[in-house]
């Protein structure tokens, strides 16, 4: 007879299969089940005992193996992949040449563990608080037009009040020939001209990265025409990590355009507790602790609330994505066939579009040529929703997130004082180049800093050596990338030895886990309609790897276990 125990240790997050037999749980069975060979489990041991692995890490004890327990465990893992199979937790494999470029040809399941990592339900229950709360800061700073150019562009070279001097002033710094009517080039830098009351502020715009000052470009025509948003829809995820040095839920970033995996998430989670109905007597694990995780649906119905309040039966949904993706437009299509009626309206390819939908457009690389650009500025002047609107998308920007975790910040944008406390204690540390002595630590300890360029979709951020070697180049160039990136105070979470099924093979490897919850938001003038925290997403990757993404290769598609801890 088999009987089971959950977990090897406490600090352990994901459950390490152990199996045991007669009586009681604490006769362990001689062999404990486990896909590592020795030498796998070797490398993960020294792993965990050497300098790079996080704190409150422990190595485990391995036990010797026996057939069943290995019998049972690929059982598992198949059933695991059939399941994928039958559900459509698959991905593009890209070992096929064909993925991609022809429908339903070249799948493969996606990644995942073949257990839920353990969360506690305290930190659960705090991340869960925090969405409704996040969405309406993010509300707010979109509306805040001047902190979002103030922040992402670094500034004020000069003020003029009185409108008569301004030609004097204009005249005398500027070339008349450059100006374009709010915007100038002067020395090769853009320099913004703020027309507000009877005041000028003029701008001297040390651009923070190329992408982002095409965006703030877009922004700041948006500004200029007093672009209104009556309707704003927000498809959000923010991500946290448990740190092992403070015990506490402290978020990783929030994400606010193309916010990824809210249907393949869903399913994991579904994936999970079929295998402990199936396996959890076995196990010891009880599949009702897995929360139930709606993300696709609750996005779905934020999607199709936002089309209702658009309030035109024969508009369309349109999702803005990537080449080599079906059934919708990217962005090249849409500056083809697009067009703005006069009264606003969005119509592509002959349908008027109330929502767009982006699952591009976050990265530099979704805009090759003008002609994206044009297509975004395009979407963006038109009456339709936008998910996200240029301003929400910049609010989630890493740089906006270092703006609001400085002193006094959130108190511009939030009134009540608990949500504050709430949202800044989820905060990490969070420090601008500009702040010389946190630069002078980072350089002296890099391991205990993350260094972020104002990027999306993983692999851009900097760690370790790399870290060290970049700050210090950037200190001696002075120049204006200091203000392309942000550091940010590394985070610890503990390790657990967890399998992890990629491609159909089990492997065991020691992990961390990242907890994304998604946040659906829809308002339409001062009527609040969703507001809601939308289901969840646990990433897991290899502890060894500094990145997250599952797509770019780096973590696997894994879901909660709720723990009393
Ligand atoms: P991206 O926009 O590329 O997703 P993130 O800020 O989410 O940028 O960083 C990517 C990954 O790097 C995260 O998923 C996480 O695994 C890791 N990471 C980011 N910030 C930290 C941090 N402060 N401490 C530890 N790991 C981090
Ligand atoms: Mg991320």
């Amino acid at each position: 007879m088999l009987a089971m125990s959950s977990c090897l240790s406490h600090c352990r997050h994901h459950h390490q299969v152990r199996l045991h037999r007669g009586a009681g749980p604490d006769r362990p069975w001689p062999a404990a089940a486990s896909f590592a060979t020795p030498l796998r489990r070797r490398a993960a041991r020294a792993h965990a005992m050497s300098a790079e692995a996080p704190p409150g890490v422990a190595p485990a004890e391995p036990g010797p193996g026996t057939a069943t327990q290995a019998a049972i465990l690929s059982e598992m893992v198949e059933d695991a992949a059939v399941w994928c199979a039958v559900h459509g937790l698959v991905v593009g494999d890209r070992e096929n040449p064909r993925s991609g470029t022809v429908p339903g040809v070249g799948l493969v399941h996606a990644p995942v563990s073949l257990l839920p990592a353990r969360f506690p339900t305290s930190f659960w229950k705090q991340a869960l608080e925090l969405a409704p709360l996040f969405n309406e800061l993010v509300d707010r700073v979109s509306l805040d037009g001047e902190f979002l150019q103030e922040s992402l562009s670094r500034q004020v070279l000069y003020s003029v009040w009185c409108s008569s001097d301004i030609h004097v002033e204009l005249r005398f710094r500027l070339p008349p020939s450059t100006i374009d009517s709010q915007r100038i080039v002067c020395h090769a830098k853009l320099v913004t001209l703020n027309f507000k009351r009877n005041s000028v502020l003029c701008y001297l715009t040390k651009q923070v990265d190329d992408f982002t000052a095409r965006l703030l470009e877009i922004h700041e025509k948006m500004m200029a025409i007093n672009k209104k948003e009556d309707i704003r829809l927000g498809l959000h995820r923010s991500d946290y990590m448990l740190d092992s040095e403070t015990n506490s839920l402290l978020q990783i970033e929030l994400n606010t355009i193309s916010t990824s995996f809210p249907g393949l998430g869903s399913l994991v989670s579904e994936l999970h507790r079929n295998l402990l109905i199936q396996y959890g007597k076995v196990l010891g694990l009880d599949s009702e602790r897995i929360p139930r995780n709606w993300a696709s649906s609750q996005f779905a119905d934020a999607l199709a609330r936002a089309w209702s309040e658009y309030n035109n039966d024969s508009a369309v949904v349109m999702m803005v994505v990537q080449p080599e993706e079906r059934n919708m437009k990217t962005l090249a299509q849409v500056e083809a066939e697009g067009k703005i009626n006069t009264d606003g309206t969005l119509v592509v390819d002959g349908r008027i579009v109330s929502v767009v939908y982006f699952r591009a457009g976050y990265s530099p690389n979704d805009y090759p040529s003008e002609a994206e650009w044009k297509a975004r500025l395009l979407m963006e002047e038109s009456s339709a929703i936008k998910c996200p609107s240029i301003s929400y998308h910049l609010v989630g920007t890493k740089k906006i997130q270092q703006e609001l975790a400085k002193p006094n910040v959130l108190e511009r944008f939030l009134d009540n004082k608990e949500d504050i406390a709430k949202l800044r204690k989820s905060f990490a540390g969070l420090w601008s180049l500009d702040n010389e002595e946190i630069v002078k630590s980072a350089i002296e300890k890099p391991d205990l800093f993350v260094l972020k360029p104002q990027r999306e979709g993983g692999g851009n951020n900097i760690y370790g050596h790399d870290l060290r070697d970049t700050l210090v180049k950037l200190q001696k160039e002075q120049g204006e990338s200091l203000a392309a990136y942000i550091l940010m105070q590394r985070i610890f979470p503990k390790a657990s030895l967890t399998p992890l099924v990629r491609g159909g093979v089990c492997f065991e490897d020691l992990t961390i886990s990242e907890l994304g919850i998604y946040g659906g938001y829809l308002r339409n003038k001062d009527k609040v309609i969703v507001n809601n925290p939308s289901g969840y997403l646990m990433r897991t990757k290899v502890s060894s790897s500094n990145e997250g993404g599952v797509a770019t290769g780096f973590a696997v598609l894994d879901s909660v276990y709720l723990t009393d801890e």
